[in-house]
């Protein structure tokens, strides 16, 4: 029997295994399916303080996994299949094997929804991004387009005004899903317009190793035109990875973990970091203060018992 476990190993999972590592809970962290998490579909990151040159994402992942092994913390590879939350001692399922443990940081992080191109993927940080905020600086004077409708897509092509000469709003409607403030902003903005009714149908271009347009399809006509382009940021919302808790652990409508008085979830001795309980920030360095908070919280309540 374990004191804690931690799930996740991106920058929640990792800090949270530090500051446990340093209390002398060896915590055990159970890397999921993306190791490392989000961080490590970006490049540069220029915004996590204490590193005024920037550092690449699967670095700084690679810096604090090595922290937190450095004060015991040990890591399992592999994907939780089931989890038994009523009480403690928790019980987990990972392929096949049973872990118990007295108190569980749940940091397993949201995914980007990707539109499910082939060319996608491969283009994830070569000119396609899911982070206006982590790339927007590196498309200066640039053409880059942006495809959603919701909040999140006109927030990040506002963002994308103050480095790119040029922001086309990718949609699939003739409708924006966002609020009416957001959308008021984004009309008066002169260097942001719209493909309608338009969905990608490959970015450009794989061969070359970069994004040099897009090709999109009109819903409604079935024309096909190319856009060149310097970058596409695809703003489709994200999805939080939640499923496994479900019924378990209280979460908001959409399935992101509800937390109260810092890390506490619904179930006492469970904590919960990083984006599965946070769609407004996302950042490495909000998920990095939330981890430690709930490690914090873990400790007091594996002394104390609340
Ligand atoms: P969202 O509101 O769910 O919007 C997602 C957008 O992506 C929609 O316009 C949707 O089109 C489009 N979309 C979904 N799947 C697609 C696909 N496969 N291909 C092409 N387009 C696709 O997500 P979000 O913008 O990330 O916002 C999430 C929540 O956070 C919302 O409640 C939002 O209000 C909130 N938020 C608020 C702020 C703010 O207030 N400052 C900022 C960001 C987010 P359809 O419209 O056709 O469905």
């Amino acid at each position: 029997m374990r004191q804690l476990i931690i799930l996740g190993s991106g920058p929640a999972g990792l800090t949270a295994a530090i500051y446990a590592g340093r209390a002398h809970l060896a915590p055990l962290v159970i890397e999921g399916q993306e190791p490392g998490g989000q961080l490590t579909l970006t490049t540069l990151v220029e915004n996590f303080p204490g590193f005024p040159e920037g550092i690449h994402g699967p670095e700084l992942i690679g810096n604090l996994r090595e922290q937190a092994s450095r004060f015991g913390a040990t890591f399992l590879t592999g994907s939780v299949e089931r989890v038994e939350l009523s009480q403690p001692p928790f019980r987990l399922t990972v392929e096949g094997t049973i872990e118990e443990c007295q108190a569980l940081i749940v940091a397993t992080g949201a995914s980007a929804r990707l539109m499910g191109l082939p060319s996608e993927r491969p283009l994830l940080g070569y000119g396609v991004s899911t982070c206006a905020t982590c790339d927007g600086f590196f498309f200066q004077d640039q053409a880059v387009a942006i495809v959603g409708g919701g909040d999140s897509a006109l927030e990040e092509a506002l963002f994308l005004t103050k480095f790119a000469r040029q922001v086309t709003v990718v949609h699939r409607r003739d409708k924006l899903r966002a609020s009416k403030i957001m959308q008021d902003k984004v009309f008066a903005n002169p260097k942001i317009d719209f493909a309608w009714d338009s969905v990608p149908e490959e970015i450009l271009d794989v061969a070359q190793g970069k994004v040099t347009g897009l090709r999109l399809r009109n819903v409604k006509t079935g024309a096909i035109t190319e856009r060149a382009l310097d970058g596409v940021f695809v703003a489709i919302g994200h999805i939080p990875n939640t499923a496994i808790f479900r019924g378990q652990l209280a979460m908001d409508e959409v399935g992101y973990l509800v937390t109260h008085d810092g890390s506490k979830t619904s179930v006492p001795g469970v904590f919960a970091a990083g984006d599965v309980q946070d769609h407004v920030y996302r950042q490495a360095i909000t998920a990095a203060g939330s981890g430690c908070m709930a490690a914090i919280d873990a400790e007091r309540y594996l002394d104390h018992g609340h």
